[in-house]
């Protein structure tokens, strides 16, 4: 039985009084479709902090990316590399232009994609890389641009997990001609749902605000260059609403806040938990020193699959919501047949072995604390 009486949630998406008044003003405006002052005060904010060519805010990163697509006209046959360890949603809007992707494997020490096995996968047919900082812990971005720049793909970022990150100094995102936020409720800035694409190739952009709005030039009447609106590309309804836009905006106001606490609950879970790792009985995040991070989450990897699942009933028997992810995508039920085969060892130990703690704004030192003590505790019991 718990002796806690409340459990300890594994998320809690904060939301506090800035964004209750951004919606109140947002209403107040009379503007409550998209691209009005909170969406544009949003894309701003990304375009100046991290000298990004030009933003679009969407209503999820999944959105973003089939943005994404539609400008790199992907067709049928065309071939996407990506890593079998991330999220599911990621590989949809390729399938659905009838793209193949080819799931890249985790490197042996961390969950980013082994920029060294990628070149092996390439064809004639691969048009685009695709990379995911996992934990808000950077790949190798300067193997991955060179690695696009010798096979001319299109390099697109994965930057869900990793907003306000750097790889030697310089932002995630701003690598890639692409690349993909999500402001969903489990991301370190979220606006329930949401997400943004960032373009650093100008070559796209025109274009990109046409496809933004429903394959219509209505920005640039907006803007009074044209003087009537029309359809003249293939578009979709991207735009968030400016309800949306207003929580994301008062977010990204209290950003290095809610970044300090997080990073600052992310130290203090590992000096806390490092002794298990220097005594071997677990493996920890290894922080490569051309990344920064930015407290996305924080895990630890057991042994094998059944000491994990072992850990996991103890910490929700001790009222601690921990939980596990990703399962690889390469043998879902939807792609096992597709694949061609190849064993991703590293993407299945991660699946099984990995396990994610507690880590949100709210957390305190003191629930940390508390949870810490229970996972040295487990360790303590002779033989579980
Ligand atoms: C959350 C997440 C996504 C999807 O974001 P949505 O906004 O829910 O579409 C994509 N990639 C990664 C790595 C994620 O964690």
């Amino acid at each position: 039985m718990s002796k806690f009486s409340i459990k300890i949630p594994f998320n809690k998406p904060w939301f506090g009084d800035l964004e209750m008044r951004n919606i109140s003003g947002a209403a107040s405006f009379g503007h409550l479709s998209g691209n009005g002052v909170y969406t544009q005060k949003s894309q701003a904010f990304f375009e100046e902090k991290y000298g990004f060519k030009k933003t679009f805010l969407t209503t999820s990163c999944t959105d973003a990316i089939e943005m994404a697509v539609i400008l790199m006209g992907i067709e049928k046959g065309d071939e996407v590399i990506m890593p079998s360890y991330t999220f599911v949603s990621v590989t949809n809007p390729f399938l659905i232009q009838g793209a193949n992707i080819v799931f890249a494997d985790s490197m042996p020490s961390h969950p980013n994609i082994d920029l060294d096995k990628v070149e092996s996968l390439i064809t004639e047919k691969t048009k685009v890389l695709m990379v995911m900082h996992y934990g808000g812990v950077a790949c190798d971005m300067e193997k991955a641009v060179h690695i696009a720049q010798k096979y001319n793909l299109i390099l697109i970022e994965d930057v869900a997990h990793a907003i306000d990150a750097t790889y030697k100094d310089k932002a995630l995102g701003s690598f890639g001609q692409f690349s993909v936020f999500s402001f969903h409720e489990t991301k370190n800035i979220h606006c329930g749902e949401g997400g943004l694409l960032a373009i650093n190739d100008e070559s796209y952009i025109k274009r990109a605000e046409i496809v933004w709005e429903k394959g219509t030039n209505r920005t640039a009447f907006s803007r009074g260059e044209v003087n009537k609106y029309e359809w003249v590309d293939l578009g979709a309804s991207f735009l968030p609403s400016e309800l949306i836009a207003a929580v994301l905006y008062a977010q990204l106001k209290q950003m290095d806040e809610i970044q300090s606490k997080r990073v600052a609950l992310w130290n203090q879970y590992y000096k806390r938990i490092k002794p298990l790792h220097d005594k071997g009985l677990l493996e920890l995040i290894e922080l490569p020193e051309y990344a920064s991070h930015n407290g996305h989450l924080f895990y630890l990897i057991m042994k094998n699959e059944q000491d994990r699942n072992q850990l996991l009933e103890y910490l929700n028997n001790n009222a601690i919501q921990a939980v596990f992810h990703y399962l690889p995508l390469h043998s879902s039920p939807f792609y096992k047949d597709k694949h061609d085969g190849r064993q991703l060892a590293h993407t299945d130990s991660f699946a099984s072995n990995l396990i994610r703690l507690p880590l949100f704004y709210e957390l305190s030192v003191e629930v940390v604390d508390m949870i810490c003590d229970t996972v040295l505790r487990y360790f303590d019991k002779p033989a579980n």
